[in-house]
């Protein structure tokens, strides 16, 4: 196995456009995805995350950019698509065969198979491996692509909409089994959704597409250091000019108030805020810690952007 710093990038996706007629599907498309992490592509329906997906994938072809595996292109490349495997709805190699059948071709294709994971993921997935997979329901299908997909131990994992169809059992397991290839193999994970709750918990990168770019990458940790809600109240003298002064020397997102409490989103390190804080002696100092919604909420409302058109 390769050595890994952990901050390679697996993904380079630069400058990918793709139409459908005279419609612009992707729009000059541009995202890094690292070794081993879990990459959060978040976007309403229609914004262009599957067209992305069959793209990189190689079922349609882009009309311009480019998209790497670890720097070598990904189009037509038989091995490097060895290394990647995609769960989706609406894509099954030979839905005609068994689920052993099905494996056995996997087998073949993919060069990390283990027998032996797919085996001991029979006791979470407890289909019956002689059931022709195009009989199975819509849910039991996705399982089994789960099932197939994490035997395979991939380098890169894509996922277009995967949660949609597992019951919640499935999915903690699912989330658990696919995280733990993560974890303990460095998978790559790309994962797509049409909603950013469902995704914060388990991804530490998200990128914001709509339609067809993407107008807001983040990771977590800068999402997590860098910027904040803070309360803050003054003595009821000269508190106006305190809060304006206050507020001068940050890097404000938003402002509200409740009375004589300001609630403020800004963007700087904590430390430096509490500082700046202190030469005013408020008489309410408070930091709340922002949600990934929030950052995003007020992130794109800064770029002109109504979140409510974008994500719900
Ligand atoms: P998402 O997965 O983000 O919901 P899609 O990638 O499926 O979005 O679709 C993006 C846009 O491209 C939509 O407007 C869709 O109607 C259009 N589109 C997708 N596939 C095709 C196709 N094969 N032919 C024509 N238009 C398409
Ligand atoms: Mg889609």
């Amino acid at each position: 196995m390769e050595m890994t710093t952990g901050n390679e990038m697996m993904i380079t996706v630069s400058g990918v456009t793709k139409n459908f007629g005279a419609f612009r599907a992707l729009d000059g498309l541009s995202l890094n995805v690292k070794k081993g992490s879990v990459y959060g592509l978040v976007g309403p329906n229609g914004a262009g995350k599957t067209t992305f997906i069959k793209a990189l994938m190689g079922i349609y072809k882009a009309d311009s950019g480019e998209m790497t595996l670890d720097g070598k292109p990904i189009f037509e490349n038989e091995e490097v698509k060895s290394r990647m495997i995609y769960v989706c709805d609406d894509l099954f190699y030979y839905p005609t065969y068994t689920i052993e059948q099905t494996a056995k071709m996997y087998a073949d294709i993919y060069p990390n198979w283990s027998n032996e994971l797919f085996e001991k993921l029979h006791d979470i997935y407890k289909i019956d491996l002689k059931r022709k997979v195009i009989r199975l329901s819509k849910g039991m299908q996705k399982q089994v692509a789960f099932w197939l997909g994490i035997s395979a131990q991939p380098d890169v994992m894509i996922l277009d909409e995967p949660i949609d169809g597992l019951d919640p059992v499935m999915r903690r397991n699912t989330w658990r089994l696919v995280l733990n290839e993560v974890a303990e193999r460095g998978m790559t994970v790309l994962i797509s959704s049409h909603n950013l709750r469902e995704l914060e918990d388990v991804c530490d990168h998200v990128g914001i597409m709509f339609g067809g770019k993407m107008v807001i990458e983040k990771s977590l940790d800068d999402v997590k250091g860098n910027i904040h809600k803070i309360q803050i109240a003054f003595a009821k003298e000269g508190s106006d000019e305190k809060l304006a002064l206050f507020t001068s020397n940050l890097e404000l997102l938003h402002e509200s108030r409740m009375g004589s409490v300001a609630s403020l989103i800004v963007k700087g390190d904590m430390e430096d805020i509490k500082n700046i804080a202190a030469q005013y002696s408020p008489v309410v100092f408070d930091i709340i810690p922002l949600t990934l919604e929030e950052v995003f909420i007020y992130e794109l409302g800064g770029m002109g952007y109504e979140f409510e058109n974008i994500l719900i």
